[in-house]
């Protein structure tokens, strides 16, 4: 049967004292290759011992399958809600279907519990089944940063970060390589994010250098081409990569949603395999859920995203499992997503998620040039150690400008204007710990500190959530100061 790790029992503990304590909706967060679905599986079965009825809904339909399968392997007896399935077993106390067969399936048993996997990805069918059956729910999701989450879900449940499985081995550490970027300057948004045409045009322009640099970095750390996961901008994107690669004499294929699921399915378990005739695999979005090839030692970020956080952190994830002779996996950044997201990346990677918050996927405020230009190396494009003037994956030692200071997690411009507001780093972390005292006095979330110290510093907070005791004048002063101007900016 199924052996959990100690956080895995930890976490399902912590759910369990959740429901006691009167939540009926939580989110259990693990990063990508904490087990997530291990956990879900031992709660539906406890729940069937207890006699009672426990649903898994599956973001997806080719999701069911696989997850039935995992289910038969352990031995545990389950049916599929799914019309047609030949697994149709409505008697069952464990069942699993997908957010389709909510919107469709007349029939459905009453529930005890409800899984809901991939939970970022807000589907109305299973928030309508949630809200009207109020049926106890968890959510599973290792990146639970999307609109409305906060609303469905009334809290998460943490208990590892990607920093514990990435020191006890579970994950790999990610090498990044700030590489030439995408150039997105100007370019038109859908609903707040870049559009796919935008960054397709203009993903294009740049094949030549991805192909170039990855030919250089699979030989430089690996001395062979090494299995990689490409996530280009669009179908069109896709296509040039994959024909450029080719030509260079590199084995890369290229699958959309445009594709049929046969054909799809078939080229990834053939990527699957340890001597695949498949060295890259180029993808439109869709490898971000559900899908596990653990020997993929490069991704290529080649898709900008200016607002969508979670879709970045997925995207890494696919490449951090681990696997026995992988001791890191390179990660070549064409997108800038990995300066543009350091600050919350970096949070998320040492202190997991303490809170479901509404408004964290906003656009981001783009990096100026001075602040993409010191991140990285300027010899070898490594991503620049924090504290450090010395690159540690080439031994470039940087000369120290003036008027540019790099610290543990943030990027600190210090010129002109902006030389006179210079704050140290114990100022502003009261500052931030006032903030979020103030934000649990009025009964705002932790979100508001989050963004009114990014108002206050230009940077967002790399401190732990930890409140402070009062809130002092300055602090006080300066939030009505911001009231003020932003009640003339409305009424002006
Ligand atoms: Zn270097």
């Amino acid at each position: 049967m199924l052996c959990l790790r100690d956080y895995q029992d930890k976490s399902l503990l912590s759910l369990r004292q959740g429901f006691i304590d009167g939540y009926k909706t939580l989110i259990l967060y693990m990063p990508t290759g904490g087990g997530k679905t291990e956990s879900a599986i031992t709660l539906l079965v406890a729940t069937a011992k207890k006699g009672k009825k426990a649903a898994m809904v599956m973001d997806r339909r080719i999701l069911v399958d696989q997850t039935s399968q995992r289910l038969d392997k352990y031995g545990i007896d389950h049916g599929v809600l799914m019309a047609d399935h030949w697994r149709w077993r409505p008697q069952e106390d464990i069942q699993i279907c997908s957010a389709q067969t909510l919107e469709k399936c007349e029939y459905f048993p009453k529930l005890d519990l409800i899984i809901v996997d991939e939970c970022h990805t807000v589907r109305k069918s299973v928030s309508d089944f949630i809200k009207n059956t109020g049926v106890r729910s968890i959510g599973l999701s290792s990146s639970p940063f999307t609109k409305g989450l906060g609303k469905l879900y009334e809290d998460v449940v943490c208990d590892v970060t990607t920093n514990e499985l990435v020191n006890d081995g579970s994950l790999v550490p990610l090498r990044i390589f700030c590489a030439k970027e995408i150039d997105m300057t100007g370019a038109k948004k859908v609903a707040g994010e870049w559009s796919q045409k935008e960054s397709t045009e203009r993903g294009i322009k740049i094949t030549g250098d991805i192909v170039t640099e990855w030919v250089k970095k699979t030989h430089e750390f690996f001395d062979k081409p090494e299995k990689t996961i490409v996530f280009c901008a669009g179908v069109a994107h896709g296509e040039d990569l994959q024909k450029r690669f080719q030509e260079s004499g590199y084995n890369f294929v290229s699958i959309s949603y445009r594709d049929d699921n046969q054909y799809k399915k078939d080229v990834i378990e053939e990527f699957s395999k340890p001597d695949s005739d498949i060295v890259g695999l180029i993808a439109t979005d869709i490898l971000t859920k559900g899908f596990d090839v653990p020997d993929v030692k490069i991704g290529i970020s080649a898709r900008p995203f200016t607002k969508s956080f979670s879709s970045h952190v997925q995207q890494m994830g696919r490449v951090m499992r681990s696997f026995p002779g992988k001791d890191f996996a390179l990660w070549l950044d064409h997108s800038g997503n990995y300066i543009r997201f350091q600050d919350e990346w970096e949070e998320l990677y040492s202190n997991g998620v303490s809170t479901l918050d509404d408004g964290k996927e906003k656009p981001k405020p783009e990096p100026s040039d001075k602040e993409k230009e010191v991140a990285k190396c300027p010899k070898c494009q490594f991503l620049w150690p924090p504290k450090s003037d010395i690159c540690s994956n080439c031994g470039h030692v940087r000369e120290r400008k003036n008027d540019v200071i790099i610290k543990a997690g943030e990027l600190e411009e210090i010129n002109g204007a902006s030389k006179k507001e210079k704050y140290s780093s114990e100022f502003k972390e009261s500052f931030y710990r006032e903030l979020l005292k103030y934000a649990d006095d009025m009964g705002y979330n932790s979100g508001w500190a989050y963004y009114k110290y990014h108002d206050k510093f230009k940077i967002y907070p790399s401190w732990k959530k930890e409140k402070a005791e009062y809130v002092s004048q300055e602090v006080m002063n300066y939030i009505i100061s911001q009231n003020i101007r932003y009640a003339k900016r409305r009424r002006a």
